[in-house]
């Protein structure tokens, strides 16, 4: 028997789905792993619980979402959050550091009182949650491996070094010395540097790994006559649920 899986999305765009929807001809693999027996962007028959594997896609933002997610929680024998906004949160939680009302007007106008809504939040600040394929948006290959390891019963692949690992490993010059901050150093790797590879800073979309070393990333903004405090707007950006949260 495959195990069956189901795909279930909560407040966010559903590009994570859309990285999976792009597996195009590798998703005959995927199917050859597992049953998916819910996916409203690909099936319209969605069967009942209880799921072998959960793929929880977006953040928390209405009470009634909790009450749907628990659901979910109970009928899944493994949860894995698919992408930054289930998995930290993500873009969503910049509304946190707003006025709520004023976000819903700004939103919704004269029908704000029509949408209540709750400072947003990841999958794991309602219920505990497995695993995570991280990013913004998902790598599809990494979700396929995700899917490979939970078929045969392993834990999923997921790197827990820095960004900096892949950034050196591609003998890039880094983003620090010209003029850019990167949050390289404290955050998850298994993108390949996929920004500062491109030239770009990371922006930190795969979250913090954990236990971060705070002290090597303080040095390398010292040296650029940085603080913390100068970039946590950055981390916010994805990450601003685990500041409200502290
Ligand atoms: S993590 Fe990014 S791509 Fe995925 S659903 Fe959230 S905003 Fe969209
Ligand atoms: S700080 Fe950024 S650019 Fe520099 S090595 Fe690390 S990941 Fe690469
Ligand atoms: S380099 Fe950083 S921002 Fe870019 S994809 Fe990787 S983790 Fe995300």
């Amino acid at each position: 028997m495959k195990p069956r899986v189901a795909i279930f999305e909560f407040g966010c765009c559903e590009g994570c789905q859309l990285q999976i929807v792009n597996l195009e001809e590798k998703l005959l693999d995927l199917l050859d792993l597992v049953d998916v027996v819910v996916w409203r962007e690909a099936r319209s028959e969605h069967a009942e619980g209880p799921y072998d594997i959960s793929f929880v896609e977006g953040s928390i933002t209405r009470d009634e979402e909790m009450e749907r997610l628990r659901w979910i929680r109970e009928n899944s024998k493994i949860l894995v959050a698919l992408g930054a906004c289930a998995h930290i949160g993500g873009i969503n939680c910049l509304k946190n550091f707003m006025d709520q009302d004023e976000v819903r007007r700004y939103v919704y106008g004269d029908k704000a009182d029509w949408f209540p809504s709750i400072p947003a939040r990841p999958l794991s600040a309602v219920v505990p949650v497995d695993y995570a394929v991280p990013g913004c948006p998902i790598d599809k290959e990494e979700f396929l491996e995700v899917v490979k390891a939970l078929a045969l019963g392993k834990t999923p692949p997921i790197p827990n070094y820095p960004v900096c690992v892949e950034c050196k490993m591609a003998e890039n010059v880094c983003v620090f010395n010209k003029g850019m901050v990167c949050l390289g150093p404290v955050t998850r790797a298994g993108c390949n540097a996929r920004c500062p590879s491109n030239g770009n800073k990371c922006i930190g979309c795969r979250g913090l790994i954990d236990d971060p070393n705070v002290n090597s990333h303080k040095e390398v903004l010292a040296e650029h006559g940085l603080t913390v405090e100068d970039i946590l707007g950055q981390f916010r950006l994805f990450d601003g649920y685990s500041e409200v949260a502290k």
